[in-house]
């Protein structure tokens, strides 16, 4: 089995299709403004840091100096832009405002003992070593009382919630090869630092979380090794994905882009798609008049007595009928019905079994392995396919 790091689990479970480009395909991201700056401010923290370790202080300007060296240094005109709003010369203050906050809340850095910087963390999740987990802590420390600390630097602009942070998973898989280093590991705590906000958030787990989250890693990384299909998941994070423009769900937007304007409506995609809109709308029109003429045939009918009416060349035939219903799914009367039915014996008589929810049950694998095994082997894969005609999304905020 291969070694899987935090990224690479989330990546999978983000869109499995972009887990198979990059890192099955291998093909290279290109880095948004976003992680660029995140990577900056963290060489800068990264650095200061470990002058600390030294006993020694990096003077803010000095440490802004190297900021600005870095990014200057560092900087490729292929990064992508995702908020047209924002400049480079945006992100490049927002990052240096990030440092400047941190520099002047936490200054002279001895809230406790920082023992790393870019602390590389590689253990196995299982006792035989197969599920392998590797990992960069950004800060490691121990606190006065004791306490190991794993700090963590985010640069983004949005403040997650105080349970959003309880229920995170990386420095919770991180604490787990921590735990291993050293003996007198007694208590961690996780503190992200939310820099934009100038914020710290922390959290710690229970021995029942992490074996939980260790239980569920491992069924992951299982699920990884053995899936052979890596379908696109669409979510907000399409606009970051550096595979936009080779995804089946986004190529086609490309490509109608890199079209000259009078070319765009020649292009055969958009005429079926802009065809079947036509023909849907003109159903749904058609429809409508079919609905609208029958009533006024009942009315016809009712007003002039008569069960059958003759046009030119067909005639219509007017039937009442009163039909029995039973209350649907939906009604709660529904369980009490079946109840009924089922204490009389007769329930193998009108019940039918959902072969649509079934499969649904076993693709999205929400019973018992017992129960999908034993049920896998009756079911059979076809490709089926659908088209539905959907409001059209921007690729960019
Ligand atoms: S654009 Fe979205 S759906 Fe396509 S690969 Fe990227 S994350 Fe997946």
């Amino acid at each position: 089995m291969g070694l899987y790091s935090y990224t690479r689990l989330a990546t999978y479970k983000q869109c499995p299709y972009r887990f198979r480009l990059k890192y099955i395909d291998k093909i290279p991201e290109t880095k948004t403004i976003e992680q660029f700056m995140g990577s900056c401010v963290h060489k800068v923290l990264e650095r200061l840091y470990k002058n600390v370790i030294s006993a020694k202080l990096i003077p803010l300007e000095k440490i802004l100096e190297y900021y600005h060296k870095r990014w200057a240094r560092e900087w490729d005109d292929n990064i992508k832009f995702v908020k047209r709003d924002l400049t480079k010369d945006d992100y490049r203050t927002l990052g240096e405002k990030c440092i400047e906050d941190y520099y002047k809340s936490y200054y002279p850095f001895n809230q406790s003992r920082t023992i790393h910087v870019e602390k590389r963390v590689s253990f196995a999740l299982d006792n035989e070593g197969r599920h392998k987990i590797r990992g960069f802590i950004d800060r490691l420390a121990i606190a006065p009382d004791g306490t190991y600390e794993i700090h963590d630097y985010k640069t983004s602009g949005n403040l997650p919630t105080q349970k959003d942070k309880d229920e995170d998973k990386q420095l919770a898989l991180y604490q787990i090869g921590v735990r291993d280093m050293w003996r007198d590991v007694h208590s961690i705590k996780y503190i992200w630092h939310y820099l934009v906000f100038d914020k710290e958030i922390s959290s710690s787990r229970t021995e029942r979380d992490l074996e939980k989250l260790r239980f569920d890693k491992i069924t992951l990384i299982n699920e990884i090794e053995s899936a052979t299909e890596f379908p696109p998941r669409e979510s907000s994070l399409c606009n970051w994905c550096s595979y936009q423009s080779i995804c089946p769900l986004w190529k086609h937007l490309f490509v109608i882009e890199s079209l000259p304007e009078k070319e765009v409506l020649q292009e055969k995609g958009i005429q079926l798609v802009d065809r079947l809109e036509r023909l849907q709308s003109e159903r749904r029109e058609i429809e409508t008049q079919i609905e609208e003429t029958k009533e006024a045939l009942f009315e016809y009918s009712d007003r002039e007595g008569v069960d059958r009416i003759f046009g030119s060349a067909k005639m219509a035939k007017i039937k009442r009928e009163i039909k029995l219903s039973f209350p649907d799914s939906n009604d709660e009367r529904r369980t009490q019905l079946e109840k009924v039915i089922r204490e009389s014996g007769k329930w193998n008589e009108v019940s039918l079994l959902d072969v649509r929810k079934l499969a649904k049950k076993v693709e999205e694998g929400s019973w018992s392995d017992g129960v999908l095994k034993s049920i896998e082997k009756f079911g059979e894969k076809e490709e089926k396919k659908s088209v539905t005609l959907v409001k059209k999304k921007e690729r960019e905020e």
